[in-house]
């Protein structure tokens, strides 16, 4: 290709190098594992790899799925995985879409209509914003967990109205007030959409999520499951009525326009589900460890969240990268979070934390950032 048909290309990657934000792919390597979704372990977990072998011979006898749900994807298992999720997480139903990206994109971009409202809280993950781009619904963000900036929007809405948040909020760690939040949507008559990714497998007594916990089951419209986190495979599930599955099958065009989930995901989903009621022992280590890096570090950067995310505010991306790579080099993997990916001024270390980590581990991590 000729120099100048590359050469916006090389611009923008210009742009994004003199801005410390270039991304590049990596691979973990051997380092201690403070940065993958795996909060339970589950994806090493040589039990849940033996069921999911077991399962995959047992269930079902093509290991590709064939085509789209409406079409030669339909088969037995997927249906009987979904209501087996909706009894779990205690919904009318479920519906099943190949990532948590494509759920939020499938939801959010069918569910308003012209003149209805979306609002969302202001840290609301990617997913959920694309979705609200490609709907017709008018859209407000309201300041993060800010009740009242919420009411402020609710008042100012028209037609039908979602209010969308997370339970754990994806880069800052900390959770929503979802009981509030489900108060004033219940005030307003709007439909509360509560993405619980990084919930899922780790709130709750038997990994049920944050929503059940708090038992607000009944305030919510639709909740969203994914499966690339705790549950240490693929996919996520929409939960909700059946009306409202009904309505995903006719018009969520990331559910429609695509192959259904292959049986591995399915034994996986099933698999990991299976496990998180014995997983107490290790939702207790998570929550001491958690308790422990949070008292080690002690400093006034750390954000306030007391989930597996933990939030260390290092702003600017040059001086974020270069502690990232300093704890890279004492062989603890931590990445940086960078501008665009966060505003300007907040970006940070996203020190995750699992419950096959060590309180020696933790200890190293501690202080290496003291240092
Ligand atoms: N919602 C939230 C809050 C997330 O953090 C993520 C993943 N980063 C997603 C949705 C997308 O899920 P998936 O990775 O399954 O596409």
């Amino acid at each position: 290709m000729s120099k100048d048909r590359t050469s916006f290309l090389t611009r923008l990657l210009d742009e994004r190098r003199e801005q410390q934000s270039f991304r590049e792919l990596r691979l973990p390597g051997d380092k201690v594992d403070f940065c993958s979704n795996d909060y339970l372990g589950l994806t090493r977990n040589a039990d849940v790899r033996a069921y999911i072998h077991r399962l995959m011979e047992e269930r079902h006898p093509a290991h590709g799925s064939t085509g789209s749900r409406l079409l030669a994807g339909n088969y037995e298992w997927i249906g009987s995985v979904e209501q087996d999720l909706a009894n779990f997480h205690q919904a009318a139903a479920g519906l099943l879409y190949n990532s948590g990206y494509d759920a939020n994109l499938g939801v959010f971009s069918c569910l308003g209509r012209k003149g209805d409202t979306i609002i969302y809280d202001q840290l609301i993950h990617a997913s959920i914003r694309d979705g609200v781009r490609l709907s017709a619904a008018q859209a407000f963000s309201f300041f993060h967990n800010d009740i009242t900036d919420l009411e402020k929007k609710l008042k100012h809405a028209s037609g039908n109205i979602f209010v969308a948040v997370e339970s754990v909020y994806s880069m800052d760690g900390d959770l929503a007030p979802l009981a509030a939040i489900a108060a004033v949507c219940g005030q307003y008559g709007a439909h509360l959409i509560v993405d619980e990714a990084h919930a899922t497998g780790v709130i709750g007594e038997a990994g049920e999520g944050l929503v059940q916990h708090l038992q607000l089951t009944a305030a919510c419209f639709a909740r969203i499951h994914t499966f690339g986190k705790a549950v240490g495979c693929h996919g996520a599930v929409v939960l909700g009525s059946g009306e409202l599955r009904d309505y995903l099958i006719n018009f969520s065009r990331s559910f429609i326009y695509t192959t259904s989930l292959p049986p591995a995901a399915l034994a996986a989903i099933e698999a990991g589900y299976a496990t998180f009621p014995y997983m107490q022992a290790e939702r207790k280590k998570l929550a001491a460890l958690i308790a422990q890096f949070r008292a080690g570090v002690a400093t006034s950067a750390l954000l306030p969240g007391t989930t597996p995310i933990q939030a260390v505010l290092t702003r600017g991306n040059e001086h974020t990268r270069n502690v990232a790579q300093r704890l890279q080099q004492e062989g603890l993997d931590v990445r940086p979070i960078l501008h665009p990916t966060v505003p300007k001024g907040s970006e940070r270390l996203r020190i995750v934390l699992h419950s096959f980590n060590t309180t020696a581990e933790v200890d190293h991590l501690i202080k290496v950032l003291s240092a």
